[in-house]
């Protein structure tokens, strides 16, 4: 975990599991030849991989931003994606009561299975995992999320969100706006239809949190996108868009799946060259 002040935020960025993922995947057109430079995969072709959270502790609320893999999942999963920890809750920095917000960015399972846990253990009634806390999300996501296609359908499991909804806890957001005053939401689309990146306005300029749009320090360049997107070719677009707002309006960007917590700013090289530049 790294924890750090930024213009009067408390902000903790919290490893909730490692796993692995084929590194070809992630790295979608990209050849090999090229990612393994700077993302060295294992003899089976796979590269290490974090859920690495974010939590902001203001006067006025304790957010956080998506909740990783969870506890319920099953053997045969934790093999396929060579998990190595418990999974939220265990672990997690705070009294689970404390947490007042929780942003999710999209409802894949290894970004909000940590969202509910088994009111009994084995049982098929599942809770909130933050008793206070109200959910956001985007509609769309949720629409699609409920509704999945065969290519989609692996990564939505209605168990982390569907028990959210049921029990009113799930806010279901129209788009781009504030949530909160000082946490914002952007809809990136790409990854899939509803994907949002979520932003803190500090008084030292936004701290963003940007999820699957650009999941590791390694995926910077605009051409690296995952195989995993639905639509890559919004991915690109809004990559495009948003690059240069980052740069210019320095954004701190915080990010989801490296092996460690990163953070950063973007430094702006050409038109469509963009440098990492570490916090
Ligand atoms: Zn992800």
């Amino acid at each position: 975990m790294r924890t750090f002040e930024y213009g009067g935020i408390r902000f903790s960025h919290w490893t909730e599991n490692r796993f692995r993922l084929d590194g070809g995947a992630m790295f979608g057109v990209v050849p090999r030849v090229l990612w393994e430079r700077v993302y060295p995969p294992d003899d089976k072709n796979r590269i290490a991989l974090s859920t690495n959270l974010l939590i902001a502790q203001a006067p006025a609320f304790t957010a956080l931003v998506d909740t990783g893999i969870g506890n319920k999942i099953s053997d045969k999963n934790r093999s396929i994606y060579a998990l190595e920890g418990p999974g939220m809750p265990a672990g997690f920095p705070l009294p689970l009561d404390a947490v007042d917000i929780v942003v999710l960015t999209h409802l894949h399972f290894d970004h909000c299975g940590g969202s509910t846990v088994e009111a009994e253990p084995g049982s098929k009634t599942y809770l909130p995992t933050f008793p206070n806390a109200r959910y956001f999300v985007q509609r769309t996501e949720y629409e699609d999320a409920t509704d999945p296609t065969e290519r989609s359908r692996a990564s939505y499991w209605e168990e982390n969100f569907v028990p959210l909804h049921d029990q009113n806890r799930l806010t279901l957001l129209e788009g781009d706006g504030t949530i909160y005053p000082g946490i914002r939401v952007i809809v990136t689309g790409g990854h899939t239809r509803g994907h949002q990146i979520v932003l803190f306005d500090t008084r030292e300029g936004p701290v963003a949190f940007m999820a699957d749009f650009i999941p590791t320090t390694r995926h910077i360049p605009i051409p690296y996108i995952m195989a995993y997107d639905l639509y890559p070719v919004d991915s690109l677009k809004a990559r495009k868009r948003l690059y240069p707002v980052m740069a210019q309006e320095r954004w701190l960007l915080v990010f989801e799946h490296d092996d460690e917590p990163k953070q950063g700013f973007l430094e702006q090289e050409s038109d469509d060259r963009f440098r990492f530049v570490p916090f």
